[in-house]
């Protein structure tokens, strides 16, 4: 199965139409979907994105309750849910992205003549967002692993603090080009917001009450988000060409890389020099990465690989550990700031 190449547009007549549940409400969408719901002032358009991640429900799940609600928005509303058909594939809500496609979020900087399905898509998202000029964007995503709500921004001017505010206190700032949405420029604020875990209700409430707020608000603008603490320059962490890693309490005979069972926990808390990670084979050189926003390798700074052991070789933040073996594989196994 690829992407198609059509987008399906409904207005505010269809609100009415949509099934009672988040899962019947996906299976009414066949492929690139886009709302564009009537606001109180018409000469503003907000846009939210979601979805871009078949895995990740919460930005679903709030569309779906905030579009039966019978609620005006302070704006116009565009709202673009990007890759229904990687949800809907087997296991529902389980594929990153389609099985035989690759990582939507990675093809928004694609060359015009790109002619891969996704390089269409992500093309095609941008196109729907330049068209209606919008005030700001917000692209909802969830984390593969067990984690608290941030959001990632390549820019923390007042007004990306604003949105970032109206979801998480917690911002990280980034200069990683990986080829994601957020890192395009339309001429207004982006943010991305990690609700939180996939499977948490929680990330879902988190969803929809940012969303809520985000469309109610007159003014979203409005200068409250002095809170918002901002971590800086995180780096990634990869596997080195075909280096396996897997998740256990002892060391696996049948990966390059253990990394500790409960290792998604550090997504809740800081963690500190010298913390245990996980191991490798001491007979090889330590097959990971550490990649900065220069593209320099920053492993050294990050892990002190010793007499088989991985520990963190200074105070930090991890984001995005997920012990999903394939989304660890092929993405990243975390990021990374230095505390
Ligand atoms: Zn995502």
């Amino acid at each position: 199965m690829r992407l198609n190449s059509k987008i399906t547009y409904y207005d505010d007549n269809f609100r009415s139409q949509i099934k009672e549940t988040a899962l019947e409400f996906l299976r009414q969408l066949d492929g690139l979907t886009i709302f564009d719901i009537r606001g109180e002032d018409q000469s503003r358009t907000r846009v939210v994105t979601t979805l871009i991640h078949g895995n990740e429900p919460s930005g679903l799940i709030a569309c779906h309750l905030w579009l039966r609600s019978e609620n005006t928005p302070a704006t116009n509303l565009r709202i673009i849910i990007c890759n229904p058909e990687a949800a809907r594939s087997k296991p529902i809500f389980t594929n990153r992205y389609l099985s035989n496609s690759e990582d939507l979020n990675r093809f928004f900087n694609a060359s015009d003549d790109d002619s891969r399905d996704v390089a269409l898509r992500a093309s095609m998202i941008s196109a729907a967002i330049k068209e209606v000029s919008p005030e700001a964007i917000l692209d909802l995503h969830n984390t593969s692993g067990v984690s608290p709500a941030f959001a990632v921004a390549v820019s923390e001017d007042d007004n990306v603090l604003d949105l970032v505010s109206l979801f998480t206190q917690k911002l990280i700032l980034t200069g990683l080009k990986v080829g994601a949405l957020m890192e395009m420029s339309f001429g207004a604020p982006i943010a991305t917001i990690e609700c939180g875990g996939a499977s948490e209700i929680e990330s879902h409430q988190v969803a929809f009450n940012g969303l809520n707020r985000f469309f109610m608000r007159k003014d979203i603008f409005d200068r409250h988000a002095n809170q918002v603490q901002v971590h800086r320059h995180p780096i990634r962490i990869e596997l080195v060409g075909d280096a396996s890693v897997g998740f256990c309490h002892h060391r696996l005979p049948t990966t390059d890389i253990t990394l500790r069972a409960d290792v998604e926990q550090l997504n809740r808390q800081h963690t500190p020099a010298g913390e245990f990670l996980g191991w490798y084979n001491p007979k090889n050189e330590l097959p990971l990465k550490a990649v900065d926003e220069q593209g320099k390798d920053q492993i050294r700074k990050i892990i002190e690989a010793k007499d088989g052991c991985l520990f963190a070789r200074s105070g930090l933040q991890l984001f995005m550990v997920t012990t999903i073996p394939e989304i660890a594989t092929n993405d990243c196994l975390f990021y990374a700031t230095i505390e």
